[in-house]
C-alpha cells in the first residue's frame, strides 16, 4: 500500500532520514520506534505531505503523493503535538472539524468512551493535557478511513483512556485498516503490533515482529530487546 524510496530528508546540515526504504502493507499494526529525534515524526509528515523530502518518492497505492492532497482525505491523522485553538470550546472544535471534513462521523459514541461530556464546552485552553489529547483522538478516529496514523497516541493518558484507545485500534484492525503507530511503551507494541521497524540516524536497524526481535538478540524481554539492539549497533 504505502512505499518509500530512497527517502531523504535533512534540516540545514541535519540528516532526518538517510536514504530509507519501506514498504507497508495493507491491514494491520505497523509500529515505528526509536529514540527521540531519530525521525518518526519526518517520516510520517512525509507520508501525509507535510514535510517535502529533499530526494526518493513515496507512493500510497502506486500513486506518487508528491503534490497531491486527495489523498489525505482517507487518511486519519493523530499529530504528536495538537496545537488546539485556545479559545474554542470542545464541542465547536469538533463541529469546525465536520465542517472541514464532509464525512459521516460517529463522535458521540467516541466522546462518551472517553468520558468527554463534561467538557464539551470548556475553552481547549483550559483542559488537562491528558484531557486534550482524548479530544486529539476523538478528532482523529471519529471518520471512517483507511489508514489510520498515530504519532505518540498515549501522551498523557489515564489508565482507562489508555484501555479504550487500544480497543478502539484494535477494532480498527479487525475491520482491516492500516495502522501507523509510534510509542515509546514497550508493552503497547508488544500487545498490538504486527510488525515493528525501529529507526536510528536516519537509518532502520530492525524490521520484523516483536518475536523476530526477540529472537534476533536473544531476549525475552521488548525493552532489553531493544536497549541489545542500540548497543550491539554501536560497536
Ligand atoms: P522523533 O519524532 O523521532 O522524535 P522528529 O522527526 O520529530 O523525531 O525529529 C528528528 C530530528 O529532526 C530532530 O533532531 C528534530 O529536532 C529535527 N527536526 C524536526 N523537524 C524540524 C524542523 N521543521 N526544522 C528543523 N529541525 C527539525
Ligand atoms: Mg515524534
Amino acid at each position: 500500500m504505502i512505499e518509500i524510496k530512497n527517502l531523504t530528508k535533512k534540516f540545514g546540515k541535519l540528516v532526518v532520514l538517510d536514504g530509507l526504504d519501506l514498504d507497508i502493507k495493507s491491514g494491520g499494526i505497523f509500529a515505528v520506534l526509536g529514540p527521540n529525534g531519530s525521525g518518526k515524526t519526518t517520516l510520517i509528515k512525509s507520508i501525509l505531505g507535510m514535510v517535502i523530502p529533499n530526494s526518493g518518492e513515496i507512493t500510497i497505492d502506486n500513486i506518487s503523493v508528491l503534490k497531491q492532497w486527495e489523498y489525505r482525505n482517507e487518511i486519519n491523522y493523530l499529530p504528536q503535538i495538537a496545537n488546539f485553538p485556545a479559545n474554542l470550546t470542545v464541542v465547536e472544535l469538533i463541529e469546525m472539524v465536520k465542517n472541514l471534513r464532509p464525512k459521516k462521523s460517529n463522535e458521540n459514541e467516541l466522546i462518551t468512551l472517553f468520558g468527554l461530556t463534561p467538557f464539551l464546552n470548556q475553552k481547549l485552553g483550559n483542559l488537562s493535557g491528558g484531557t486534550k489529547q482524548k479530544v486529539n483522538i476523538i478528532l482523529t478516529f471519529m471518520f471512517d478511513s483507511n489508514l489510520i496514523i498515530l504519532d505518540e497516541p498515549t501522551n498523557g493518558l489515564d489508565p482507562v483512556a489508555l484501555i479504550h484507545l487500544k480497543e478502539i485500534i484494535k477494532q480498527e484492525k479487525e475491520k482491516g485498516k492500516t495502522l501507523i503507530i509510534t510509542t515509546h511503551i514497550m508493552g503497547l507494541v508488544e500487545e498490538i503490533a504486527d510488525e515493528i521497524v525501529f529507526l536510528l540516524d536516519g537509518k532502520i536497524y530492525f524490521r520484523g515482529s516483536v518475536a523476530d526481535l526477540k529472537n534476533q538478540t536473544n531476549q525475552t524481554n521488548i525493552e532489553h530487546a531493544i536497549a541489545h539492539l542500540l548497543t550491539k549497533e554501536n560497536v
